[in-house]
């Protein structure tokens, strides 16, 4: 499955002469652009990542798209898995809306949360992965927030109480916020974080369980089922 999507030659010509003076993200897309346009749009799909390097030092392995700057700086997008891809758009909020993204993970207000996600029919874990409902949580981030809050992956929506789901916004602002303070190194998150144990059989960090994996909303899903249980 690669589908690396990078502008053509045409859409590369209308960032030409232009300057990026301002940055955004939402869920996992990153815009850089000017309020005149256009934007550069970029997803990082599994493992891309954007460079800054200098011509002089040669361009990054997988580079799928450089920008050159004026001088010997350049901005490389390196998508080694080919799950990425970068386009030029108009505003970052007509993309935000073609692709129907909800409110952003980190910013998106409890009272939002439940207003967007509560009484769903079906699963939670489902729910936080998707991006229409609120954008920015992939399959590790919502594995670790059901991990820590206790609540089982494949519980539906509808079983979960206000408190549960007050915990679960909770758990998610915690954990993506904790994620952005090491810049995801993820060596340097807390140990007791399940992130460090995906992996069946490994001993549960909160209770005596061992770790398990089941397929929830189509992803690979690591829990505990002794202090998670399933739904
Ligand atoms: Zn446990």
């Amino acid at each position: 499955m690669s589908h690396i999507e990078v502008p053509d030659a045409e859409a590369r010509t209308r960032l030409e002469g232009r300057q990026f003076s301002e940055a955004r993200r939402h869920g996992k897309y990153l815009f850089a652009g000017s309020s005149s346009g256009p934007w550069l749009a970029l997803h990082m799909g599994m493992a891309g990542s954007v460079r800054i390097y200098d011509e002089e030092d040669g361009q990054p392995d997988y580079a799928r798209l450089v920008v050159a700057f004026e001088g010997t700086r350049r901005l490389a997008f390196r998508d080694p898995r080919k799950f990425g891809w970068a386009k030029v758009v108009e505003t970052p909020d007509a993309e935000i809306e073609a692709h129907d993204l909800g409110p952003d993970a980190l910013e998106i207000e409890r009272d939002t949360f439940k207003d967007r996600v509560g009484g769903g029919r079906g699963t939670i874990k489902g729910a936080l992965l998707d991006q229409s409902k609120l954008a920015g949580i992939g399959n590790l981030w919502a594995d670790e927030t059901l991990y820590q809050t206790g609540t089982a992956p494949d519980a539906k929506v509808n079983t979960l109480g206000d408190d549960d789901l007050n915990d679960i916004h909770t758990a998610f602002t915690r954990i993506l916020n904790g994620v952005c303070d090491v810049d995801a190194h993820y060596k340097e998150l807390p140990d007791a974080w399940l992130i460090h144990r995906r992996e069946t059989g490994r001993a549960c960090t909160r209770c005596d369980g061992e770790i398990e994996s089941m397929k929830v909303a189509g992803r690979t899903t690591y829990y505990c089922p002794n202090h998670q249980g399933t739904s």
